[in-house]
C-alpha cells in the first residue's frame, strides 16, 4: 500500500496538481493520498476578511479559522481532488479524521505560553476501519482534520496525518510512504537542485538540523518521516511532487 502526502505549494498549481493525481492514479494496489492546503486556507480567510495568524511558520487556530479550514480543507480541496481522481478512474472518497473515528486527536495544551488554539495532536489512528474501507476498492483522500471525540472538530498537521495513517496501516500491509513536495527532496543546499541528500537517518538528521541544512517545515516533516520508519512503514521518502514513483528523491530510513 502507498500513501502519498500532498504538499501546500502542490495543491495550489493547478499543473502540479494534475501531474501529481495523474502519477497517484497510476501507482498500482491500493493507495492513499493525504492532502494540505494552508495556502488556500490563508487566501479564504483573507477573502473573508480574516487575518491569518502564524507563529514560526505554525498556523493559529481561533474559532473564525478553524471554520475556514473546516470548509477549505474538509470541503474545497478534499472535494475537487476527489472529483479529479473520479475522472481519471479512481473511486475516491473523501474524509477527515472524524469520518469513521479515522484519527481522533486531543486539543494541544499551551506550548511555550502559545496557544494554538483549535490545533489537534494525533491521540489514535484506527487502521483497521481504513483497511476495510480500502478493501472494498475505495481510495481514501484524507483532508488534514481531526475530532477530539466529543464533538470538536481540531486542525492537524499534514505531515502528521500521513504519518499516523501509514503508521496504522502498516499494521494490516507492507506500507510505501511519500511525502512530495515542490523540491526534488531533502537538499544539502536549498538553492541548488543538484545537491539531493539520497538517504537521512536519525544520526544525520540530527546533523543537518544543527548545522541548520535543515530547517522550517522540513523539520517537522523528517521527525513524521522517522517516526514512521521506526513504527514499522516499510519505506518512506521525500520527493518531487512529479517523482512520486518510490524511485527518487531522499530515503528516510
Ligand atoms: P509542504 O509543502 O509539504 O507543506 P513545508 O512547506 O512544510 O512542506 O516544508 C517544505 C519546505 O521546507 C520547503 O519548501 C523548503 O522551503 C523547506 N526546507 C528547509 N530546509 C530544506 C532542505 N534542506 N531541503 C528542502 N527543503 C527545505
Amino acid at each position: 500500500l502507498t500513501v502519498v502526502k500532498v504538499g501546500g505549494a502542490v495543491v495550489e498549481d493547478d499543473a502540479q496538481l494534475s501531474q501529481l493525481l495523474r502519477d497517484f492514479s497510476a501507482i498500482e494496489g491500493r493507495k492513499v493520498l493525504v492532502h494540505g492546503g494552508g495556502r488556500r486556507a490563508t487566501q479564504t480567510a483573507a477573502r473573508l476578511g480574516i487575518e491569518s495568524k502564524m507563529i514560526d511558520g505554525r498556523r493559529i487556530t481561533d474559532r473564525d479559522m478553524l471554520e475556514v479550514v473546516t470548509m477549505v480543507y474538509g470541503g474545497l480541496v478534499n472535494k475537487n481532488i476527489v472529483a479529479r481522481l473520479q475522472a481519471s478512474g479512481i473511486n475516491a472518497i473523501g474524509l477527515t479524521g472524524a469520518d469513521m473515528n479515522i484519527i481522533r486527536s486531543r486539543k494541544r495544551p499551551l506550548k511555550d505560553g502559545i496557544d494554538f488554539g483549535f490545533v489537534g495532536d494525533v491521540e489514535k489512528a484506527d487502521g483497521k476501519a481504513l483497511m476495510r474501507l480500502i478493501e472494498t476498492d475505495v481510495t481514501p483522500v484524507v483532508a488534514p482534520l481531526t475530532h477530539d471525540g466529543q464533538g470538536c472538530i481540531l486542525n492537524t498537521n499534514a505531515d502528521t496525518m500521513a504519518s499516523e495513517t501509514a503508521k496504522a496501516l502498516a499494521a494490516f500491509y507492507d506500507v510505501t510512504l511519500i511525502y512530495s513536495f515542490e523540491k526534488p527532496g531533502v537538499m544539502a543546499d536549498p538553492d541548488d537542485n543538484d545537491s539531493l541528500i539520497p538517504v537521512i537517518t536519525r544520526e544525520s538528521f540530527a546533523k543537518l538540523k544543527a548545522d541548520g541544512t535543515v530547517s522550517g517545515g522540513m523539520l517537522p516533516k523528517i521527525e513524521n518521516a522517522l517516526a514512521a520508519v521506526e513504527a514499522g512503514v516499510s519505506r518512506v521518502i521525500i520527493t518531487k511532487a512529479t517523482a512520486i514513483d518510490g524511485r527518487h528523491g531522499t530515503l528516510i530510513v
